[in-house]
């Protein structure tokens, strides 16, 4: 478990309305395969939040960009509890996207920008532009870390949401982390049922030729 709890945090209210949209529209599109919900706190607000229990602050500057955010993890619930962060989310599909847009204008929410299309693609005009970029459940990280490492400045973080396979995915990824530009990763969490969080720091810019065109990465993964 996380120790960020739902209910201890004033966005109560927030939450609740995201759950019943998100509720609602699945039962029109299939946004996310979680539908009851006490699964929805558990597995998509309270893992989205894992990432506050090892940074205790952002800086009102912090500008945060989420690859595949699908219907919002776990960028919203980090935006709902930190409202002064500049949140991009980025998204292929769609209707998540038309979600994303319902979502953020119900919720009230500012500073938030949501971009349909690949990370390959878009990249093109956002690179090195993040102090932080979080992604979750997308892609294995050697394959992740080509998708979401361009568009972090130096000095920056990238950091996976994982589960249990956090090490062996490291091990993996040893050889793309460093040709992206990135530092050994630090791995915090992962006990029990808790979301296992891989901390990538940036050190030196990406080569140009990164990211390939759109899914190179995954059939050819560095
Ligand atoms: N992060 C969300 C969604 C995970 S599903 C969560 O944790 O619940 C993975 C999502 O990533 C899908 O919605 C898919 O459309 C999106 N995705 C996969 N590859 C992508 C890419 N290259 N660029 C942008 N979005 C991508």
């Amino acid at each position: 478990m996380t120790n960020v709890k739902l209910q201890m945090t004033n966005d109560g209210k927030l939450f609740d309305i995201y759950l019943a949209e998100l509720i609602e529209w699945n039962k029109k599109f299939n946004l996310t395969a979680i539908t009851g919900p006490d699964e929805i706190r558990k597995r998509h607000f309270e893992d989205s939040l894992a990432l506050l229990s090892h940074f205790s602050r952002f800086t009102s500057h912090c500008s945060l960009i989420d690859i595949g955010t699908g219907a919002g993890f776990p960028g919203l619930p980090l935006k709902i509890a930190c409202p002064e962060i500049k949140l991009t989310l980025v998204e292929a599909t769609k209707k998540k996207i038309e979600f994303l847009k319902h979502i953020v204008n119900v919720l009230g929410l500012e500073g938030v920008e949501i971009i349909w299309g690949r990370a390959e693609d878009i990249v093109k005009d956002k690179r090195e532009q993040f102090d932080l970029a979080v992604a979750r459940a997308v892609a294995e990280l050697r394959v992740l870390v080509e998708l979401c490492l361009p568009f972090v400045k130096v000095g920056g973080l990238f950091i996976a949401y994982k589960g249990a396979k956090a090490k062996e995915e490291i091990k993996a990824a040893t050889n793309a982390i460093k040709i992206l530009g990135g530092e050994e990763p630090i791995r915090r969490g992962g006990s029990g049922s808790e979301v296992s969080l891989i901390i990538i720091k940036k050190v030196t810019k990406t080569p140009p030729k990164y990211p390939r065109r759109p899914g190179v990465a995954k059939k050819r993964p560095l």
